[in-house]
């Protein structure tokens, strides 16, 4: 039986989901009820991602170890998918043994084969995305640096000995892989994207950090924790069992699609496929990248106090007209948006109206015509 890998990003356990995770999740469902339908024996992988800074200073906070603010949050993640009636095969957390121990030995082996090595950083970082800022970014007057990926000003400087990934030899390999393979990130307009990010030339990229605890430790250096975007994006092959890279991993790896939004682009579709590289690995086949939803139009935002909560429309609306409203409003790839008007209109319309209608009519028509039994249903054919 031919098999089909799906994933949704992993969540970051800093915040309660919202109906971005929501969508995204819904949509890897859908997916997978359609590839099962068609007979492929489907893995869907959905889970948390609980490291970093951000968990550490927000348990710090509440009064709560690290630890203890995560087990918190996935119990709101889980809840809210079996709500949804997500039907998720496997759920990793990235504090669980096997995704560290599988961490490891990913690390351990970019770094045998001469990609990792060791070196100094001084420089500006943005705590929001424990990034370090690149000096080719003009410093204000008041010493300040934008960040960017947030775009967040920082005068925070740090200095300290980490660990580089060696990005800046992938370039060319990346490119010639993407030419070969102009389908491997969908819409094309995503792809492209991606295409000039690499053309503007890729520098090394810093895979630990020192200044932060909450993380998996370096193989060899427990000074050093390894870098929030290399434990979470590992996540895809030590769920499938990397660590013992047996029957089940090679069964199911490479994933046939990675799901995500459009903002983490860059992770999976430069960073992600050179780490594989790196570590001799193939790559994922497909990346399906989504837009945002709008509340009204404007961005959601936790600032402009406008982030939608899925619980808040469970309340009135059954998980049945959620999914379809999520899904048949917007085209994968564009922005939705989001209104309540526009959620209830489609409810009336679509599934009331016609959906309800053509049941109606239909139950109507087997209990008029054959006596309410329904018997001998073939296969649909062309004539
Ligand atoms: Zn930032």
């Amino acid at each position: 039986m031919e098999k089909f890998y799906l994933t949704t990003p992993i969540y970051y356990v800093n915040d309660v989901p919202h109906i971005g995770h929501a969508y995204t999740t819904i949509l890897a469902d859908v997916i997978k009820r359609y590839k099962q339908l068609r007979g492929l024996r489907v893995m869907f992988l959905t889970g948390t991602d609980e490291h970093g800074q951000k968990i550490e200073r927000s348990a710090a906070r509440q009064g709560l170890t690290p630890q203890q603010l995560a087990d918190r949050m996935v119990a709101h993640f889980q809840k809210l998918w079996a709500t949804l009636n997500i039907e998720y095969d496997a759920f990793i957390r990235t504090t669980d043994a096997v995704h560290v121990r599988g961490v490891q030995k990913i690390f351990s082996r970019v770094m045998e084969q001469g990609d990792i090595y060791r070196g100094e950083y001084a420089g500006h970082y943005c705590i929001s995305c424990e990034n370090f800022i690149p000096d080719s970014v003009e410093e204000t007057a008041d010493g300040k640096r934008a960040c960017p990926d947030c775009g967040r000003l920082t005068d925070n400087r740090v200095s300290e000995t980490c660990y580089f990934f060696r990005l800046s030899a992938y370039g060319d390999r990346l490119l010639k892989f993407y030419e070969e393979n102009p389908e491997f990130v969908t819409p094309r307009s995503r792809m492209n994207e991606v295409v000039s990010f690499v053309k503007m030339g890729l520098r090394d990229l810093s895979v630990t950090r020192s200044t932060v605890k909450w993380g998996i430790p370096v193989p060899g250096d427990p000074q050093q924790t390894i870098y929030v975007w290399f434990d979470a994006l590992s996540n895809y092959i030590t769920a499938i069992d990397y660590l013992g890279e047996g029957e089940r991993f090679h069964g199911l790896w490479p994933a046939d699609l990675h799901i995500m939004a459009k903002d983490i682009l860059k992770y999976h579709a430069v960073y992600w496929p050179a780490f594989l590289m790196a570590a001799g690995l193939p790559l994922p086949r497909k990346e399906l990248i989504h837009g945002w939803w709008l509340k009204d139009e404007k961005k959601m935002s936790k600032s402009s106090g406008n982030v939608l909560d899925p619980h808040i429309l469970l309340r009135h609306f059954s998980p049945d007209a959620i999914r379809y409203f999520l899904m048949r409003e917007a085209s994968i790839g564009a922005d939705g948006n989001f209104s309540h008007e526009g959620f209830i209109s489609r409810v009336n319309t679509d599934l009331t109206n016609d959906w309800a209608n053509l049941v109606s009519r239909t139950t109507g028509m087997i209990e008029k015509y054959f006596a309410g039994e329904f018997s001998g249903a073939g296969l649909y054919t062309e004539r």
